[in-house]
């Protein structure tokens, strides 16, 4: 087997990166002009691609499909494509990628122009790196930890949106207990009064409230602030399928506060974040708070 075939199958076998070490230790009696020279002519054919790990240079095969979009670009622009292409759908910061590419700010803003402008790479604003532009794949669909997933829309949290889910829900569970409470044994009735989170989300959907088709996980979610003001009380039904595994369904239920809180435990006060400026006769005082209003209204 000559070199070439050697490095190149060193390098498959290798799906993490082989470094110059790892080159030297598998070719001993090789020299390193040898070696550089068939890295270079691997680089140039598209057959490996080359990336910067803490400090050091690192090879890898090159994926058939980067290797037909990088076709004609500069070395640069492989590597910055490359360095984008492994960030997958989480995609790549700007100054990541002049960290790990070391190449200038301005030469990597020209680069990313100019795969931008070829629908290469496409640039996303991360709710998860607080509204930054990181870059990807143009064809990738981002990451939900990227987007924010179904509760934003162009980086915004929907607040409305969930408001209305987290109504939809209660109301749906507040009937359902209706209709158990109907049943005189009280196992089927509380039986009855819990519903699983796919059943919940049949019913959502089923309301078109929607434009996008909401996951179990994300009703869940939705149920899961319900439980946490403790107007909802989850539990876990567990069954065995035919094959004899055991399978988990999570199951919510409207609750009842086993005894009303008296009207001074209810008083907006006691968690109030500007309590301490709160005084008669200052923009912020009893008389004008509507929290205060609401309560002596009750
Ligand atoms: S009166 Fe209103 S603003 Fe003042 S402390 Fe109570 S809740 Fe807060």
């Amino acid at each position: 087997m000559d070199l070439e075939s050697r490095v190149l199958e060193l390098i498959a076998q290798n799906p993490n990166g082989v470094n110059n070490k790892m080159l030297q230790s598998a070719n001993p009696s090789t020299g390193v002009a040898e070696l550089v020279e068939v890295i270079n002519k691997l680089t140039a054919v598209d057959k490996i691609q080359i990336f910067h790990k803490k400090n050091q240079l690192v090879y890898m095969l090159k994926n058939p499909e980067s290797a037909k979009h990088s076709k004609g670009a500069d070395i640069e622009e492989k590597l910055i494509y490359q360095l984008i292409e492994k960030a997958s759908n989480k995609g790549i910061w700007i100054r990541d990628l002049r960290y790990e590419s070391n190449i200038p700010q301005t030469q990597v803003n020209k680069i990313l122009k100019s795969l931008e402008s070829k629908k290469l790479i496409k640039s996303v604003t991360s709710v998860a790196a607080s509204k930054k532009k990181v870059y990807m794949l143009y064809n990738i669909e981002p990451d939900r930890s990227v987007t924010g997933g179904t509760w934003y829309s162009d980086q915004e949290f929907e607040s409305e949106f969930v408001d209305v889910l987290n109504q939809q829900c209660y109301r749906y569970l507040q009937l359902e207990k209706v209709i158990a409470d109907k049943l005189t044994d009280p196992v089927s009735r509380r039986n009855a009064s819990f519903k699983s989170s796919k059943t919940i989300c049949d019913y959502i959907n089923n309301l078109k409230i929607s434009k996008v088709q909401l996951s179990v996980q994300d009703i869940e979610a939705i149920l899961n602030t319900l439980v946490y003001d403790g107007k909802v009380e989850k539990s876990v039904a567990s069954h065995t399928s035919s094959s004899g595994e055991e399978n988990f369904t999570n199951m919510y239920g409207i609750i009842k506060p086993h005894l009303s809180s008296c009207s001074l435990m209810r008083i907006p006060c006691g968690g109030c974040p500007v309590h301490s400026e709160c005084r008669e006769g200052d923009v912020i005082s009893p008389t004008t708070c509507p929290y205060m209003k609401e309560w002596l209204e009750f």
